[in-house]
């Protein structure tokens, strides 16, 4: 890239904070001059939205031990960051954003010779979610920025004018699963109600593991309901949810629903959009000549199977940011797809159960046409003499005829979910069930049984093929 131009990115979090920083120091390195100017509409700058739960159960004493780097720090790394600033329309021929000082109203035409959309994805809020003028009914929220985690603080600290006692969770993903335990940590009654199983990212069988390990903290799970209305109080905040002709009591209800992408920007400038609303980029990042897109706002390409995939982790907005600022620096890195790897837990009330999957799932596999073989294996987190020996239940899939793994998920106590990076490893590598069955994996008795239980399950699983 030639010296003395203008990268603008859009959006400040993960995506586009990396794809700045790797763009100024990829151009650095090659002694050339990079522009690099970042419009973020907040004045939030690369947080970890993943902690909000935990500052919301307590675990977290503040919201800014969130922020990674705030505003300041990147600007003293040399990135001109301008907060409070919203992108209004994109022009791909004449090359230039119009954007908006949300605190003076002034709009501009800003130049730009390469741009990163980083915009990110939205909750989804359902209509009966808000009043008729689409303001959201006080105590129904969802669970998406800082200034979300500030309200659910504030709320359970009773800025309502009362201490809520009874809380809803709408939605049985790792969100939902995550504010559940914050709730019943904080010692409300916590009812948790989903349209399918508990964890849908997880086989149905596995997902039961879940939703029995909520009921044993004393969570009521109501699965396959969809919530669709809300009651409210005289003051108008809410009362209970109905859902499957039922009411649930809740003072608060989080909404755990799901996000879709930020891609409307894009899609006004003309950018295609895939089947599930996000850009499409290449496994370079590149959207059209000079534009790249990164993080939420994107669709990926499923490293199974190959389909496109909408998979909203911050481990893919930093991975695809890196790459967007690596190439549109003249560089040549590569995304090269995703598992879906990803974990989570619950833990509160004297339960504590960790999950890990990657892969498709069986589901995901059947629809996809191959011919699968899977199988669910018992053993211990640690060997079953050691006092922290914990259940764990391992399901491998693999395809019959050439005995690759396809697909890991992993539900039990603590030591459960990381293991399931082995299994992401052996995917990502295109292992069969055989070779992870014989690779060198580490035994001592505080950590695993002498076969590590991933290894268990493939060796049975290899077995039975
Ligand atoms: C509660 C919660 C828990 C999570 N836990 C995990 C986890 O455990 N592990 C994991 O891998 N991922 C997790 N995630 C997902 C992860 O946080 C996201 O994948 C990641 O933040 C995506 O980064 P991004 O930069 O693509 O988008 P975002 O973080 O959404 O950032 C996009 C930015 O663009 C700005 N923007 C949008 N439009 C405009 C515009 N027109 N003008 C100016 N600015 C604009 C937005 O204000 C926003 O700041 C979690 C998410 C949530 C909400």
């Amino acid at each position: 890239m030639a010296g003395g131009q203008r990268l603008v990115v859009v959006g400040a979090d993960a995506a586009g904070m990396s794809a700045a920083h790797q763009a100024r120091r990829v151009t650095a390195a090659r002694g050339h001059d990079l522009d690099v100017v970042v419009l973020e509409r907040t004045t939030h700058t690369s947080y970890s939205a993943c902690g909000i739960p935990y500052w919301v159960a307590g675990d977290v004493p503040d919201g800014s031990a969130l922020v990674a780097r705030t505003a300041q720090e990147h600007r003293a790394m040399g990135v001109a960051l301008r907060t409070g600033v919203e992108v209004l329309a994109l022009d791909l021929s004449r090359r230039t954003v119009r954007a908006r000082d949300l605190a003076s109203g002034d709009v501009e035409n800003l130049p730009f010779d390469q741009l990163v959309l980083a915009t990110g994805a939205r909750a989804v809020a359902p209509d009966w979610a808000t009043g008729g003028d689409g303001t959201p009914v006080p105590g129904v929220d969802v669970v998406k920025t800082l200034d979300d985690g500030r309200a659910w603080v504030d709320r359970l600290a009773g800025s309502a004018g009362r201490c809520p006692e009874h809380a809803v969770v709408v939605g049985g993903g790792y969100i939902g699963l995550e504010m559940a335990e914050a709730f019943v940590r904080r010692g409300l009654s916590t009812t948790l109600v989903t349209r399918g199983e508990v964890m849908g990212t997880l086989d149905r069988d596995l997902g039961e593991r879940v939703r029995h390990a909520l009921g044993r903290a004393g969570v009521e799970v109501v699965v396959g309901a969809e919530v669709d209305a809300v009651g409210t109080r005289p003051d108008g905040s809410v009362r209970c949810v109905s859902a499957g002709g039922r009411d649930f009591p809740g003072d608060v209800v989080a909404l755990g629903l799901g996000a879709r992408p930020a891609s409307e920007l894009a899609a006004r400038a003309g950018l295609p959009l895939g089947d599930l609303g996000g850009l499409l980029p290449d496994d370079r990042q590149q959207v059209a000549d000079g534009v790249w897109a990164a993080g939420d706002c994107c669709e990926s390409v499923a490293r199974i199977g190959g389909e496109r995939v909408f998979v909203p982790l911050g481990t893919h907005a930093n991975k695809q940011g890196r790459v967007a600022g690596e190439n549109l620096a003249g560089g040549s890195a590569r995304f090269e797809g995703v598992l879906g790897t990803a974990v989570t837990r619950f833990e509160a009330a004297g339960v504590e159960v960790e999950i890990g999957r990657t892969g498709p799932t069986s589901q995901q596999i059947a629809r996809a046409g191959w011919d699968a073989v899977s199988l669910v294996t018992e053993s211990t987190t640690a060997s079953g003499y050691m006092p922290q020996a914990s259940p764990i239940a391992v399901k491998v899939i693999a395809d019959r005829a050439t005995r690759r793994l396809l697909g890991v998920q992993l539900v039990g106590g603590r030591g459960t979910a990381k293991r399931v990076d082995t299994a992401a490893v052996a995917l990502w590598t295109e292992q069969r069930v055989d070779d992870v069955a014989a690779m060198d994996l580490s035994y001592a008795p505080p950590f695993s049984p002498v076969w590590d239980p991933v290894q268990i399950a493939c060796r049975r699983l290899a077995d039975r093929l």
